[in-house]
């Protein structure tokens, strides 16, 4: 989950919510052990939730965090999680972040892309805010910077999924033939954001998307929290639409969901965490995936095959690079 919008322009849009939703009170610090490495027995892990941003919005994101979501565990900059996750065994990072206000996605993406010149092992998609002057330029100047694809949030960006803003995104990212991670699902919302999720986002909308941009690859975190089932169906049908696991695996969040992977397309399942915007161990979901006694290539294509596929991610590259 993420979000950046600063709290003293919370009411700014006239929105006030009532206090309903995943984060109507803001929830607990999990104290959980730490584990110092990625299990040996693992295949090749990219953690492809990751969320990275320049000093000063990971400090108003973190803030915000502090009021409405979740205590952070790990309050690190960008370069600190890159060291952290990499040095733990996690082979590959796909870095997102998003433009909360008009204006700033040109210069997150020149920082995203930054990141991903001074190291091979990380992908940085691009963002940018729908509806925003020249939308599809920016993206076409990310996607010629290297990014390799587009994060968007529903909830922090206030977007419908079915406005006009949405569709030239959608047509944006077709027309590059880069895929889109877009929060979508209505959950987990908060009285801390200026919309309402349940008014922008439903399964019903974001079927009429997927169905609508066929050549359009779609990958919708959180298992599309907390429309699970719908989303579910989904994967059955649509062969442009991914699901992440961030933090469904954690059993944190108070739902009563937790995906049961060995009767999902193993091929659609992408693995993610959210770090360091979490409030638990950096491994709590890799651990709990390894407990599912899934099949060895099922976890395969889950931990990393799958996120190298629809990123166009080359690790056998960054391996030559690093230690050829
Ligand atoms: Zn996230």
């Amino acid at each position: 989950m993420s979000r950046d919008r600063n709290i003293s322009n919370k009411t700014g849009t006239g929105y006030q919510q009532e206090k309903s939703g995943l984060l109507k009170t803001p929830l607990a610090m999990l104290n959980d052990p730490e584990g110092e490495h990625v299990p040996e027995f693992l295949p090749s892990v990219v953690d492809a939730h990751v969320h990275l941003f320049p000093d000063h919005l990971f400090a108003s994101i973190w803030q915000w965090f502090d009021h409405f979501g979740w205590p952070i565990r790990y309050k690190i900059t960008s370069q600190a999680a890159i060291n952290f996750l990499l040095s733990r065994g996690i082979d590959h990072i796909v870095a997102l972040h998003y433009a909360h206000k008009p204006g700033i996605a040109r210069e997150l993406n020149a920082y995203m892309a930054d990141l991903c010149r001074s190291n091979s092992r990380i992908t940085g998609l691009a963002t940018v805010l729908p509806g925003e002057e020249n939308a599809a330029d920016i993206l076409k100047e990310a996607f010629q910077l290297g990014l390799a694809g587009v994060k968007l949030h529903s909830h922090v960006q206030c977007v419908d999924l079915g406005s006009e803003a949405m569709h030239q995104i959608y047509k944006a990212c077709t027309k590059y033939n880069k895929p889109l991670i877009i929060h979508a699902g209505r959950e987990p919302k908060s009285p801390g954001y200026n919309c309402d999720p349940h008014v922008l986002c439903s399964a019903e909308k974001f079927e009429q998307v997927i169905r609508s941009y066929p050549h359009l690859r779609i990958c919708v975190p959180h298992m599309g929290i907390d429309e699970f089932e719908a989303y579910e169906r989904m994967l059955e049908h649509y062969d442009n639409l991914w699901l992440d696991t961030t933090m469904t695996l954690a059993e944190y969040l108070p739902t009563d969901y937790f995906p049961d992977l060995s009767q999902m397309r193993a091929d659609r399942i992408i693995f993610g965490t959210d770090f360091p915007n979490i409030p638990y161990a950096w491994d709590r979901e890799l651990k709990r995936l390894c407990q599912l006694n899934l099949p060895e290539d099922t976890l395969a294509l889950i931990l990393g095959e799958n996120a190298k596929h629809l990123f166009s991610i080359n690790i056998g590259d960054d391996y030559e690079k690093a230690y050829g």
